[in-house]
């Protein structure tokens, strides 16, 4: 099955400023096959996030062609921007904002159902129980932490079960000791879903833990200085962190940041 790969041509970006122009991206060849997970690393300003709304269609590459092959099928993306916070709409409670993510909209019926399914809100509680997050829905977005609303985009993301996420710095604002849960989390939803993943991380070793590839961008050349596979099963256990096979690839993707 061919959803969701992705074949990049040629990719071409510069941005103009009174300081001078900055080449981000330059002749980027890749190709992405359905349910492999990548991992997009490199210093800031490399041009990740960039990357990612080319892929999207949200920023237009100066040269160069993006193909998502998907046989056909819309709306089984989900995107995570890096800012988050982006991923609600504020004046909603969070059960309204969940509603919106994942339940099937009526058309017929002037647009939008705003209620709750209980089936929904099944899926939610386990999954929240899965990543231990307590969090009551008649809240609004800002009355959580930044942490907790990471996890609450993750989980709104996840799931609507998407045949591609993109996600941009999803793990950010998440402390150290619960990110071993969502890292388990997301490494069980990889094995299962299989989607086609691409997952921007400035830290290195959380990307490198969940993916079946890396790319890597250098800062100031705009090209992909390295590109290989992980080929640890999944899930990974934590501790293979401390394995010399993974502070190997740590340091091989470093190695290219230049
Ligand atoms: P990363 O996500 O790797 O940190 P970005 O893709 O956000 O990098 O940005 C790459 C470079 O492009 C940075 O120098 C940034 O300032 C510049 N840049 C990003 N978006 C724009 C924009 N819309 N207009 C002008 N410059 C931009
Ligand atoms: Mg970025």
């Amino acid at each position: 099955m061919d959803e969701y790969a992705i074949k990049l041509e040629n990719i071409c970006k510069e941005y103009k400023s009174a300081e001078g122009n900055r080449v981000v991206l330059q002749s980027i060849n890749l190709y992405f096959p359905a349910g492999q997970s990548i991992a997009v690393v490199g210093p800031n300003g490399s041009g990740k996030s960039t990357f990612l709304k080319i892929v999207l269609g949200l920023t237009k590459p100066d040269f160069g062609s993006v193909t998502i092959l998907n046989n056909g099928k819309v709306n089984d993306i989900s995107y995570i921007p890096q800012d988050y916070r982006n991923s609600f709409f504020p004046w909603l409670r969070l059960k309204t904002n969940l509603a919106l993510h994942l339940e099937k909209r009526n058309h017929d019926h002037l647009g939008v159902t705003l209620e709750l399914s209980d089936h929904t809100l099944e899926k939610f509680i386990e999954a929240a129980k899965d990543v231990q997050l307590i969090v009551d829905l008649n809240k609004f977005p800002y009355q959580l932490s930044g942490g907790e609303q990471q996890i609450m985009v993750l989980l709104q993301a996840l799931l609507r079960k998407p045949k591609l996420i993109i996600a941009d710095e999803p793990l950010s604002a998440i402390d150290i000791h619960k990110k071993e849960l969502i890292l388990l989390y997301l490494s069980n939803f990889l094995i299962k879903e299989k989607p086609t993943t691409l997952i921007v991380s400035h830290d290195i070793e959380d990307a490198l833990f969940l993916a079946d590839r890396v790319v890597v961008f250098s800062k100031n050349t705009g090209f992909v200085t390295a590109d290989f596979l992980i080929e640890k099963q999944h899930p990974r256990p934590n501790e293979w962190r401390y394995e010399p096979e993974f502070r190997t690839l740590v340091k091989r993707a470093l190695e290219a940041f230049e």
